[in-house]
């Protein structure tokens, strides 16, 4: 048995009266690489579930309403069989837990202890190493039971509504941070930031629908940003992210577009790509059942027109983007992004500057700097769809049946 589920009574709680989430305050570890155990306290009982993942080896703990207080240096927790961790909000009202381990393990024991005298509520998760064939049948059973994420949000456009639908994507998000740039501020926040400015003028304009695919700080896997995209019927995908180099790896700064590529237009582009795919890796999303979907996409030919629309809007996206910020050297690049892959929807990946740049951290940071990116960008999506409209045949009869 290695999956299951646990659920613990609370005591006196009434079902339909809401409660404040259980705050998780401390996270504790113990063991060696035989056995590992991990504590966590909590201010009361809440519901959870614990499962592994492989490539890499993973243990997921899926928490019910519960809210993250643990101290800083809590991420630095490892011992044992788990080499590191991580936490976050993984979809509205559920929160989880990423344990990487150093390898195959299977759950022993998992369960909730209730609030006894001085002592809080407590999770104990108890990790003994086992070999990987009992790994790999853990992981088949698992999937018959696939962490269920709430529906594509799909906000259906009143009847006559002719206009373009926009969707917007801030990168990342919940227990997803993206990059820092070891600075104080996290990628996921400031994309936030500027798609919510961004989506504020383009409606503004009251001349597009725009959607978001999330608007809050929650974790939304890559292939559900798409679905979103497709399920919206989008006429454009603005994905928004900020990238960052290492330390000591040189001093690359400004705005780059990117478009989907199968062979990236160099071996940064590919490597951004690499790291902005491992999102749901980081959220612990088991992506095994989507890669057929991606490969059907591939082969369609309706893609090749959305490629050249998704080209055609990079560029001019450039041309708008110049006047407000600094851009990259060579600012147009395709790489292999997942969140690109609707064959129907017109795309683009804007990296807003680097976070490891002073310069660039300081207009990201800023909300001025913020308005001022969101400004370029809202002028490039007016020119793209009027100059798309003057192009005439360009023109998609909206609500088609392939669409
Ligand atoms: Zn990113």
């Amino acid at each position: 048995m290695f999956t299951f589920f646990a659920v613990a009574s609370t005591p006196a709680a009434c079902a339909d009266e809401p409660r404040p989430p259980a705050v998780a305050r401390e996270a504790r570890l113990a063991g060696d690489a035989q056995r590992t155990r991990l504590i966590l306290d909590l201010d009361r009982a809440t519901e959870f579930r614990a499962f592994t993942l492989a490539n890499p080896p993973r243990v997921i703990l899926d928490l019910s309403d519960v809210t993250f207080a643990l101290k800083p240096d809590a991420a630095q927790l490892k011992r044992g069989l788990v080499a590191a961790y991580r936490f976050g909000v993984f979809a509205p009202g559920k929160a989880r837990m990423v344990l990487e381990v150093t390898g195959p393990v299977a759950i022993d024991k998992a369960f909730v202890l209730e609030a006894l005298d001085d002592q809080p509520a407590r999770l104990v998760v108890d990790l003994v190493k086992t070999d990987p064939e009992a790994f790999a049948r853990s992981i088949a059973s698992a999937a018959e039971q696939r962490t269920g994420l709430p529906a594509t949000p799909v906000t259906p456009a009143p009847a006559g509504d002719g206009r373009p639908v926009v969707v917007i994507d801030p990168g990342h998000g919940g227990i997803d941070s993206g990059t820092s740039g070891y600075s104080a501020f996290v990628e996921k926040t400031l994309v936030l930031e500027t798609a919510l400015a961004l989506r504020d003028r383009l409606e503004k304009s009251g001349n597009y629908r725009v959607v978001l695919t999330r608007s809050t700080d929650t974790f939304v896997p890559l292939g559900e940003r798409v679905r979103i995209a497709r399920a919206n019927r989008a006429d454009l995908f603005l994905s928004l992210h900020a990238d960052a180099l290492a330390r000591g790896d040189g001093q690359a700064r400004g705005a780059s577009v990117y478009t989907l590529s199968e062979t990236a237009s160099d071996a940064d582009a590919a490597h951004l790509a690499e790291k902005e795919n491992k999102a749901d890796l980081i959220a612990g999303v088991d992506l095994t059942d989507e890669t057929d979907e991606v490969a059907g996409i591939l082969v369609d030919l309706a893609q090749r027109e959305t490629r050249n629309f998704s080209a055609w809007f990079a560029r001019t996206l450039v041309g708008s983007m110049k006047s407000a910020t600094r851009m990259h050297r060579s600012p147009l690049k395709s790489a292999g992004f997942r969140v690109l892959r609707a064959h129907d929807v017109p795309s683009v990946l804007v990296e807003l500057g680097y976070m490891s740049s002073p310069d660039d951290l300081k207009q990201l940071a800023s909300e001025a700097g913020r308005d001022r990116m969101a400004e370029a960008i809202a002028a490039g999506v007016t020119d793209f769809f009027a100059r798309k409209s003057a192009g005439g045949h360009l023109v998609e009869e909206k609500g088609g049946a392939g669409r």
